[in-house]
């Protein structure tokens, strides 16, 4: 008779949402299999060196953020960090603009000089009147009026979604707010940072635990029934998991043009937004958000698709009808636990989805006691 690797938990997704919890349960002394279908770890927060030896994020451009202590503390366990903050500017009406729209885009765009207090009233009186706001349309011109609305955001939405503003759920615009002041930031967290030596390397360093084993380019299909294991946690798409069942949950996707140019700055900025012009939506260039200093430089474009890996949940009122069919169905699996952004169809951030596999981990923690014994077979 020979004892097979037996394990209490297999977790499916080595992104953040199946990092995070291999790390938490091996560290209480459960024994983790964490399984990808990709060749690395990190999910789509994977980075690499390219051909020319530039640090790149393969799955586009992940700038860290977060407003959550606890959150930046736990990953500061797994890698040092060098503070950064993103700066973003939209090609509109042959300018480049800073986007969040602030008073430096208005005053550019329109050749005013306002100030902060007279920017305000400007939106007062451009702004439109909304009962309601329900929808990604009604957020910005609740705000900002018709006009910067069609050159900033109507465009680069229905690229971005295949969808009108007004399909959308609030929430989607809502990420981009608008300022007053002179702010060209385009996040305003309390932590903004990236891990000093990339993704990968803090995410080697959160599976590097004896009681964790990895396996890459495998779907855990091929090995559910072979590996003998406890609970399951399912971080990939959640209508997967119940073989689309009642249909297809809609996730967007993105094709990535990656390219290495013969001199040392490309762009003006992280990312450029292109909301009027061109498929693609952005141009990031990976020296400004990793630090890394090289006589060439990378950059990637990001073209959004219909088909292909899910990378966004799409948020919208029949997307969350069917989602929650889903939810309906995995709450009913008591050996299963569905976290992360695929697997909750939740438009989560990194940090997001850390908080969540956090407090899912407390959870599993307050319910597993008991442990299976080796199977002998
Ligand atoms: P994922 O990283 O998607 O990990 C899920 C993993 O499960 C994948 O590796 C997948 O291969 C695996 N998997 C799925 N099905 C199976 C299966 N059947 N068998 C085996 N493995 C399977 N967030 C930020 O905070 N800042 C940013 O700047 C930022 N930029 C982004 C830019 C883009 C283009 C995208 C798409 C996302 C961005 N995000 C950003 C969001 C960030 O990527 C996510 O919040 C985070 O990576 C989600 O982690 P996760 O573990 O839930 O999912
Ligand atoms: N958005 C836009 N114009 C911009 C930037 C953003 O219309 O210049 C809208 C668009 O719908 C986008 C959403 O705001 O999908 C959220 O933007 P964010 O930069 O947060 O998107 P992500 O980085 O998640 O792709």
């Amino acid at each position: 008779m020979q004892k097979t690797l037996n394990f209490d938990y297999l977790i499916v997704g080595a992104g953040f949402a199946g990092s995070v919890l291999a790390e938490r349960l091996a560290g209480a002394g459960a024994r983790v299999l964490i399984v990808d279908r990709r060749p690395h770890i990190g999910g789509n927060a994977y980075d690499r060196y390219d051909d020319a030896g530039v640090l790149i994020h393969p799955y586009g451009p992940h700038i860290f953020h977060t407003n959550s202590a606890e959150v930046f503390s736990y990953l500061s366990r797994f890698t040092e960090w060098r503070p950064y903050q993103h700066r973003v500017l939209a090609s509109v009406d042959g300018q480049e603009l800073p986007i969040p729209i602030n008073l430096d885009t208005v005053n550019r765009l329109y050749g005013l000089n306002l100030t902060a207090f007279q920017v305000e009233e400007f939106f007062a009186s451009v702004a439109e009147p909304v009962a309601q706001v329900r929808t990604s349309e009604d957020v910005v011109v609740g705000k900002v009026g018709r006009d910067l609305y069609n050159k900033f955001f109507r465009g680069y939405t229905r690229k971005q979604w295949g969808l009108d503003p007004s399909e959308l759920d609030a929430s989607v615009t809502a990420r981009v707010p608008t300022r007053t002041n002179r702010d060209d930031r385009y996040f305003a967290d309390t932590y903004q940072a990236m891990p000093l030596h990339g993704y990968t390397r803090m995410f080697e360093a959160m599976l590097s635990h004896p009681n964790i084993k990895v396996m890459l380019n495998t779907d855990y299909r091929e090995i559910v029934d072979l590996i003998p294991h406890g609970h399951l946690i399912y971080t990939g798409p959640v209508d997967a998991f119940f073989n689309h069942q009642y249909g297809k949950l809609p996730y967007r996707s993105l094709e990535f043009r990656h390219e290495t140019h013969d001199t040392a700055q490309f762009q003006a900025v992280g990312t450029v937004n292109y909301p009027n012009d061109y498929a693609y939506t952005r141009i990031s260039e990976f020296k400004y958000i990793t630090g890394q200093r090289h006589e060439r430089t990378s950059v990637v474009y990001e073209y959004p698709q219909a088909e292909g890996d899910p990378y966004y949940p799409v948020p919208r009122p029949e997307n969350a009808e069917l989602y929650k069919k889903y939810e309906a169905l995995a709450k009913a699996q008591p050996g299963v636990t569905f976290v992360g952004r695929l697997a909750t169809y939740k438009y989560y951030n990194m940090d997001q989805v850390v908080a969540q596999a956090l407090a899912t981990f407390k959870r599993l923690q307050e319910r597993e006691t008991a442990r299976p014994e080796l199977v002998e077979v």
